[in-house]
């Protein structure tokens, strides 16, 4: 069976699912660590080492399981486990900040490939395209026009500074959809990671996984995906099959 005919009836079971028929896809709500920048084994280095200097156990690799909970929701899950407490509001804000210094020395953020060919055909399909980040870090963000110009026009982006609740609440995707004005059925959402397929799923969208990391596909499939892309080179080539 070819992708096409797997995308298809990945489709179709989730329109059927929805109690929708044959609907055209209109927008795509488009995660970007992980996706567009290749950030995501930086941001894992840095978390370790911050709780590192802060003398709390940790893996470089759990944090690809976090990836999409806020700064401090992590904090806190690592503080519950290792400490045995709640971290303190002061900790929070510290230890992200410090998180996000170390980060930011790490230099510039390497571009996903695949991703320039995914929103170019995006746009050819004519599907609006949407940024839907977790992320508040303002040096990744003011580089997005530099790196993918015209991809995102400024008021087509949820950051963590529009939401109340981060992913993996629905609510950054409910606002994306909000930005395409067009249904959950009309939309498909891209992810990288788990708990961002979790939100997309509840969110109602029709939600790609791209595996990009070390997180296994079982992951993707425990949260409902439906479907998943081993590679974004794999899902860019995907898109520019599909008819105009
Ligand atoms: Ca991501």
């Amino acid at each position: 069976m070819t992708l096409t005919e797997d995308f298809k009836q990945a489709r179709e079971r989730y329109l059927v699912s929805r109690g929708k028929s044959l609907t055209a896809i209109r927008a795509a709500l488009i995660d970007m660590d992980g996706v567009l920048y290749d950030s995501m084994p930086l941001h894992a280095r840095a978390w370790h080492q911050m709780m590192e200097e802060n003398g709390v156990r940790t893996s470089v690799d759990e944090f690809f399981l976090y990836e999409g909970m806020t700064g401090p929701a992590t904090i806190d899950l690592i503080f519950q486990r290792e400490l045995g407490r709640r971290a303190s509001d002061k900790e929070c804000k510290e230890l992200y900040a410090r998180k996000g210094e170390i980060f930011r020395s790490f230099g510039q953020k390497p571009i996903m490939p695949g991703a320039d060919i995914m929103l170019s055909t995006m746009q050819r399909l004519g599907w609006k395209r949407v940024l839907v980040t977790g992320s508040a870090q303002m040096s990744l963000l003011s580089h997005i026009d530099n790196d993918y110009p015209g991809a995102f026009s400024p008021e087509d982006r949820i950051t963590a500074l529009d939401v109340r609740k981060g992913k993996p609440d629905p609510e950054p995707y409910l606002r994306g959809l909000g930005k395409a004005g067009c249904l959950a059925e009309e939309a498909v959402v891209v992810e990288n990671a788990p708990l961002g397929v979790r939100a997309g799923v509840a969110a109602g969208c029709f939600t790609i996984a791209v595996t990009t990391g070390p997180v296994t596909r079982k992951e993707f499939e425990k949260e409902g995906a439906h479907i998943i892309f081993s590679s974004m080179p794999e899902f860019a080539d995907f898109l520019s099959s599909l008819p105009q």
